[in-house]
């Protein structure tokens, strides 16, 4: 840890060297931009932070990131309730939603399964979603679209889930989006094209 920082200036930047992509390097340089910035700039920051932390939490239905009990999706009676995109983190939401061809509703696991990692099944939403497909109230659930992403674990999660559905629900409609996104990637940085054409042509698994 450097010394030649006042302890106020080191402390930002090993909190924001905490930030995912940022090194020590892009650390300093936050840091100094947030200390030329207004007072005004530098609190709405600090703010924002502090509101994310005390008003975000996990939508109740879905498990997306909501400041109400449900989020917007899961209560909107024009979304289609008997469709579920499952996916693996919030900011997958983001890209689905992008795309505008998936008016269904989604159910977010909050990771993917990675035994290696310490990542078993009941750490992630599978149970919470196995309830929700599985339950005859109020809308029956059609089908259920598995979009995590195209990685070891993702792949991984999604025979798993695909599993438990067929034990747990045989009726429901099972798919997995179609090939064709970057293997290894994230849905996240999946361009709505490409994304579209993986949700049309998502097959029966
Ligand atoms: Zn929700």
């Amino acid at each position: 840890m450097s010394t030649s920082y006042a302890p106020p200036v080191q402390r930002l930047i090993t909190e924001l060297s905490k930030l995912p992509g940022i090194g020590n390097r892009t650390a300093q340089r936050l840091a100094f931009h947030i200390l030329r910035a207004s007072h005004e700039d530098g609190a709405a920051l600090a703010e924002a932070v502090l509101e994310v932390k005390e008003k975000i939490r996990l939508c109740e239905v879905c498990s997306n990131l909501t400041d109400e009990p449900r989020c917007r999706i899961c209560s909107d009676p024009r979304r289609d309730h008997g469709v579920i995109c499952v996916v693996e983190e919030p900011s997958d939401v983001i890209p689905m939603e992008r795309m505008h061809e998936y008016d269904g509703v989604y159910h977010v696991l909050g990771g993917a399964l990675s035994p290696i990692d310490g990542v078993d099944a009941e750490d992630l939403k599978i149970a919470e979603l196995l309830a929700r497909v599985a339950a005859p109230e109020p809308a029956t659930v059609r089908e259920v679209v598995l979009a995590t992403n195209p990685t070891t674990t993702g792949e991984a999660t999604a025979l798993y889930v695909a599993d438990e559905l067929r034990e747990r629900a045989p009726g429901v409609t099972v798919t997995r989006l179609a090939s064709g996104l970057p293997v290894g990637s994230d849905l996240e940085y999946a361009d709505e094209v490409t994304l579209g054409k993986a949700f049309a042509g998502r097959r029966a698994v």
